[in-house]
């Protein structure tokens, strides 16, 4: 039976480079039936919001969706549409996994770690207000039913992987209730799983370990903010924005999408690099369990990445979006 798959091309880039991976992955024989929703700024006018109601029932009857990035509009009054979709279909899990990729030039080899990042709460709740003129509070929500829940699935997914650490990212010595809570979660989570390592550490001595010695680190678990910004690090040890895949899991419904942006100035262009959206979908066909067809496109990938002849310009070459999807579905098991 075929899977349906909710695809949201999204704005900017991303019709282009969803094309690509959705060329990819039918590529492979897949069962799948893509049920596309358009999402994103166009449709401001017409909804008067970039995500219209249609896209999260969509996600939420299929339970599995392919995303491209959405432009958040600035100054409009628009709450992140990301953010939004994330709290509204409850995926409390951010997983960015960043592994060096042969042939991508950055400053590190053999890195395999991945970034399990909150992402329902924590700053990023929403609550802001001005104090006066002159100041303003954004307030910091710590749980404890959402610190237990995203440190059982950082160890779940170390456990399911074969991972053999985790490690928990917090300041605990500032704030010492919210990261104090989050951090004596992850330390009563960790009692359930003995067999994988776990320690915890500062986010600050977290980044410099990060770019010291990279190779040291395995799941790492992290409230919102710190996610945000450790990941993006991160994806900077294995080569960028056009390599880093992620998801968003949640008990009902799971969305994959590129960690970049929209890159507006790229858009329609036909050039930036699909392997980011395609990297997304190979975790989504894992999520689905199509094994052989994730593995397939991986070694097509590699391929086409040790060939180093169609690469897009930001890994050094001159081909284009849709050329380097073609080059990948050529490598591909006939
Ligand atoms: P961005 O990630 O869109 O782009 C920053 C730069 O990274 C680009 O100019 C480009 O040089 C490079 N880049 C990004 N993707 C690339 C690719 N696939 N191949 C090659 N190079 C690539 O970040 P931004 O400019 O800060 O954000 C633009 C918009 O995207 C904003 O509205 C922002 O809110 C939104 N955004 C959305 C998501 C999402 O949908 N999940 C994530 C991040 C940003």
């Amino acid at each position: 039976m075929a899977h349906k798959v909710t695809l949201i091309p999204g704005d900017g880039i991303g019709p282009e480079i969803a094309q690509a991976a959705r060329r990819v992955i039918d590529a492979t024989g897949v069962p799948i039936e893509w049920e596309v929703v358009e999402a994103g700024e166009a449709l401001i006018e017409e909804f008067g919001t970039p995500l219209p109601q249609y896209v999260l029932e969509s996600i939420k009857k299929n339970g599995v969706a392919l995303k491209g990035p959405l432009t958040t509009p600035v100054g409009k009054g628009f709450r992140s549409v990301n953010v939004t979709l994330r709290q509204e279909l409850d995926l409390f899990a951010n997983v960015r996994p960043a592994r060096s990729l042969p042939g991508v030039t950055s400053r590190y080899e053999n890195i395999d770690l991945v970034v399990v990042r909150e992402n329902t709460e924590d700053l990023y709740a929403g609550i802001e207000h001005n104090v006066g003129k002159d100041a303003a509070e954004s307030i910091k929500i710590i749980t404890r039913a959402a610190s237990e829940r995203i440190c059982r699935h950082a160890f779940e997914l170390a456990r399911n992987q074969g991972r053999k650490k985790v490690t928990a990212v917090h300041k605990a010595n500032i704030m010492k209730l919210s990261d104090g809570l989050f951090l004596s979660c992850a330390r009563k989570i960790a009692e359930e799983y003995p067999d994988i390592e776990f320690e915890d550490m500062i986010v600050d001595a977290m980044c410099m370990k990060l770019v010291q010695s990279p190779e040291n680190y395995d799941v790492l678990v992290m409230p919102n903010l710190y996610g945000d910004i450790v990941s993006d690090l991160c994806a900077g040890l294995v080569g960028g924005l056009g390599v880093a895949p992620g998801a968003n899991i949640g008990h009902e419904a799971a969305v994959f999408e590129p960690v970049h942006g929209s890159a507006p100035k790229h858009a329609g262009k036909n050039r930036v690099n699909p392997l980011a959206i395609l990297l997304s979908g190979i975790l989504m066909l894992q999520h689905l369990n199509q094994h052989q067809e994730a593995e397939n496109i991986m070694q097509a990938v590699t391929a086409v990445l040790e060939e180093k002849k169609k690469l897009t310009y930001d890994l050094g070459g001159s081909a284009s979006t849709s050329e380097m999807a073609d080059a990948i579905i050529e490598k591909l098991p006939k």
